[in-house]
């Protein structure tokens, strides 16, 4: 029986868990795996009774390697799909190892102490998962996911090289709130209050945090504004794809999420730094955290549509080419289908189609890789059928 141990059981999670359900032929069997286990029940009694996917549920924290294993070595699974947070990364990996174990991501480590997104640490793995004879695919969500995808295929089918990729992420949705974030907040204000970086000629260059602002007008949801923010698929697709010059990645902000952002910021609401707080030792960005709307409560209430992709400028025979390849997703229809918003959808559907690529044996080979270093071919196709398909405009409007 082909079997997939999903670890985290929150938003991404949660969309992920109700994929496999809906792909029984691959995912024989699941389980789900997380900190706090009624939530891992709860989905489990929501969706047995509609798949043929037998699904398990346990209690496990992924900080503690022995734990993982002991868990991994019970279970036998084919693949485990770590859907908890970047922190745990590297222990997950290090379960995955010691017991042979295909392993697959979504976001790349990063320590609680420091807001850095660098692969260094994952590819620090490399030569022990290629002697282990495993598999690690990192970044297999939107973007990281996605977007790597999109570039390799573009890459292979479009151009012999290309120069120029604008990463642009639109989220068009709205929830009501005056503040929420769309997913994990102390995740989501780590990234966008991080300062600016794009990679131009093999190099680096650094912005003050939402420095560079562009507008552009987005299929299906219009005209945003949208700023340069330092993502960690820069890091690896200006390694990966051929010829890049300059990579950039661009993503939607309302004015009201910016003006309520500076606030938490100038108060000291969004520092990662502990204080103590009447004996007790607190992290600012934490506590924001628990008092923040929980992401999975806003799927009911947002709506709208993202739209998330990739423009590409480089050469084919010798000629200037430009193309842009995109998903729109509505978040109502996710909401109806999965119960969740798209921006969680977008995630949890590449995630389970990771999982689906290595347990299909579609993607074989040992050693870390992220995610443009396999065969775009099959899961571009996986993405049309499982519900984020992609359109393509060969004339798009640039970024300046
Ligand atoms: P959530 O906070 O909703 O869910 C995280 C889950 O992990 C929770 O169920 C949590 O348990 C569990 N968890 C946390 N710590 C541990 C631990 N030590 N042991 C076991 N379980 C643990 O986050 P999201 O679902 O929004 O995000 C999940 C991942 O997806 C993140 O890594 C995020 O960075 C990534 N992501 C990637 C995107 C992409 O496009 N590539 C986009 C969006 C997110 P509990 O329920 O007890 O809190």
């Amino acid at each position: 029986m082909k079997k997939c141990m999903i670890i985290g059981c929150g938003g991404v999670a949660s969309v992920a868990i109700h994929k496999c359900c809906q792909n029984s032929e691959v995912f024989e069997g699941i389980m789900i795996a997380s900190r706090t286990k009624s939530k891992c029940d709860a989905l489990k009694e929501k969706l047995q009774p509609n798949t043929k996917t037998i699904i398990e549920t346990a209690q496990v924290d992924a900080d503690n390697v022995d734990e993982l294993i002991a868990l991994i070595e019970s279970y036998k699974p084919d693949v485990v799909l770590n859907l908890a947070l970047p922190y745990q990364d590297l222990t997950i990996m290090d379960a995955c190892l010691a017991t042979k174990t295909h392993y697959v991501d979504t976001a790349n480590y990063e320590p609680l102490d420091t807001a850095k997104f660098e692969y260094k640490w994952q590819w620090a793995y490399r030569e022990r998962f290629e002697k282990a004879g495993i598999t690690a695919l990192l970044g297999s969500g939107f973007d990281p996911g996605v977007t790597g995808v999109f570039s390799a295929y573009a890459l292979k089918h479009e151009f012999d090289e290309i120069n120029y990729i604008d990463i642009l992420d639109c989220n068009g949705g709205d929830h009501g709130y005056p503040f929420a974030t769309n997913f994990n907040p102390e995740i989501n204000i780590r990234e966008v209050s991080a300062k600016g970086s794009y990679i131009e000629n093999g190099k680096w260059v650094e912005t003050e945090p939402m420095e560079i602002k562009r507008v552009y007008n987005f299929k299906g949801v219009g005209e945003k504004d949208m700023y340069l923010l330092h993502h960690e698929e820069l890091e690896s697709l200006a390694l990966n794809i051929k010829g890049i010059k300059r990579i950039r990645f661009f993503m939607t902000f309302g004015q009201s999420y910016l003006t309520h952002l500076k606030c938490l910021e100038n108060v000291g609401m969004t520092s990662i730094e502990p204080i103590m707080y009447e004996g007790r030792e607190i992290v600012p960005l934490q506590f924001l955290k628990a008092v923040l709307p929980d992401p999975a409560s806003l799927g009911p209430r947002t709506v709208g549509k993202t739209n998330i992709g990739c423009i590409f400028q480089g050469k084919k025979d010798g000629k200037d080419k430009t193309y842009y390849l995109y998903n729109i997703c509505d978040h109502q229809e996710c909401y109806k289908e999965v119960g969740s918003q798209a921006i969680s959808y977008t995630t949890g559907v590449p995630a389970m189609i990771g999982a689906m690529m290595i347990m299909t044996g579609q993607w074989n080979k040992a050693g870390v890789y992220n995610i443009e270093e396999f065969d775009p071919d099959p899961f571009m196709d996986a993405l049309n059928k499982w519900g984020l398909p992609w359109e393509e405009d060969r004339n798009p409007v640039l970024v300046d």
